[in-house]
């Protein structure tokens, strides 16, 4: 008889690690410290804002002294950028406080993304370095009335005269738009109206005080309302060439990188969001049950539900932001996170609002927010629908 070869039945440490669904010691620590901020910080004037739409300086401030805000750089004493577990981690418990201020923290990271992708050591020490130094606000500016999803339909141009471009166009529903000390602009460059997307485009760092930068008004959005979201018109604005980030034509790659390396945090805060609803949903049945403290059936679902796609939702985020710190981007799996999160976050919203019943429908009760709240993830950062074509499209490659 043969001999049989021995079996190990324990895997090698490798294995084992490769496949951790624990975060580190750090990141935990990270976790309690911003969660502790939010609840410190941030929840106990969310609703205020929300009616105000007063834009949170105060909370930004603070956030930026402990290197909660713009994370994606150095902060102030030294310490190095926070990978993108850790931004994840930020952006989950500022969003389970409130999105409208985490809107307006996500922007600046959104903004500052293309400099760290495509920028020049001059143009980051111009643009980046006052923001590890002062809690500045960025915005960034692609979005046009006539184009949105379809970012190639973009009208700004910018058209080049000796060392320097003239910028004209309106971008609209800029997020930090009457904050910002600076703007990433998406502009054409190319008037060859058959030239493809990827040579057509050019970007931009724009001062806010340059001359030729007119506001628009406020808009009153219906959620996320304290981050400050307008019109910006650019007329005649003379940008220096220094100030073009990457190549002549590159950056409508640019931008799709920049998208793709910011969607884990726009779903981690819609994460944020849904966690919120599952506490709040769980908090006001304990207190509202009737006297014999039953739950019914179809209510006790719904929290299942969002347990359920709380965890999930959360797995997505972290796994598509620690292929980014592994140095393996994937526009999938950020896809995948970001429609996942939207879409229970909104569930997770409806259901709330329908347990609390007529309560949840009241101004200044927090599901009502979390709804409106909640709509506003299906649309920026690539709406659900072009998701999940950009999803189906990698599959049928
Ligand atoms: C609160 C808020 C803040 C924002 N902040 C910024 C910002 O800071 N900077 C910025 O540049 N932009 C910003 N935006 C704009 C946002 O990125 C756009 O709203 C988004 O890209 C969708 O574009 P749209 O609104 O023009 O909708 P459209 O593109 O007109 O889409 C309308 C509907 O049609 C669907 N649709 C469109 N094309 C297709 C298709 N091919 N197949 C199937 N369905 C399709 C969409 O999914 C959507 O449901 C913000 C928007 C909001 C609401």
């Amino acid at each position: 008889m043969l001999a049989r070869p021995a079996l190990t039945f324990s895997k090698s440490a490798t294995e084992a690690a490769s496949c951790s669904f624990d975060i580190s010691p750090a990141h935990k620590r990270l976790r309690e410290e911003i969660k502790q901020f939010a609840r410190d910080e941030i929840i106990p004037v969310a609703i205020e804002h929300d009616r105000s739409m007063e834009f949170p300086w105060k909370i930004l401030r603070n956030a930026h002294e402990r290197h909660f805000l713009n994370t994606s750089i150095p902060h102030r004493n030294g310490s190095a950028p926070r990978d993108k577990l850790a931004q994840a981690i930020i952006s989950e418990e500022i969003g389970y406080a409130c999105t409208g201020v985490g809107l307006a923290m996500f922007i600046n990271e959104l903004s500052m993304t293309p400099l760290l992708l495509a920028g020049d050591d001059h143009q980051k020490e111009a643009f980046l370095r006052p923001m590890v130094e002062e809690p500045l606000m960025a915005a960034y500016c692609v979005t046009e009335s006539s184009a949105g999803s379809d970012v190639a339909a973009i009208r700004t141009r910018a058209v080049r005269h000796g060392d320097e471009y003239i910028l004209n166009g309106t971008k609209a529903w800029i997020s930090n738009g009457g904050k910002a000390s600076w703007y990433f602009v998406l502009a054409r460059t190319d008037s060859d109206p058959s030239a493809p997307a990827g040579r057509a485009f050019s970007a931009f760092a724009v001062p806010a005080n340059t001359e030729g930068i007119v506001l628009g008004k406020k808009e009153h959005n219906m959620g996320q309302r304290c981050s400050d979201t307008r019109m910006i018109t650019f007329e005649d604005v003379r940008v220096r060439e220094e100030r073009r980030i990457g190549e002549e034509g590159d950056a409508f790659k640019i931008v799709m990188r920049t998208f793709d390396a910011t969607r884990p945090l726009v779903s981690s805060m819609a994460t944020g969001l849904l966690a919120r609803c599952l506490d709040e949903s769980i908090n006001f049945l304990r207190d509202h049950t009737q006297s014999n403290g039953v739950v019914d059936q179809i209510t006790q679902f719904k929290l299942a539900e969002m347990a359920m796609n709380a965890e999930l939702s959360r797995m997505m985020c972290y796994k598509s932001a620690a292929m980014i710190d592994n140095g393996s981007l994937s526009s999938y799996h950020s896809s995948l996170a970001k429609t996942f999160a939207a879409e229970k976050a909104n569930k997770a919203a409806a259901n709330a609002v329908e347990i609390f019943g007529h309560a949840g429908c009241s101004e200044g009760v927090c599901v009502e927010k979390l709804m409106r709240d909640a709509k506003i993830f299906q649309i920026y950062g690539g709406t659900t629908q072009i998701q999940k074509l950009i999803i189906s499209r990698l599959l049928l490659r």
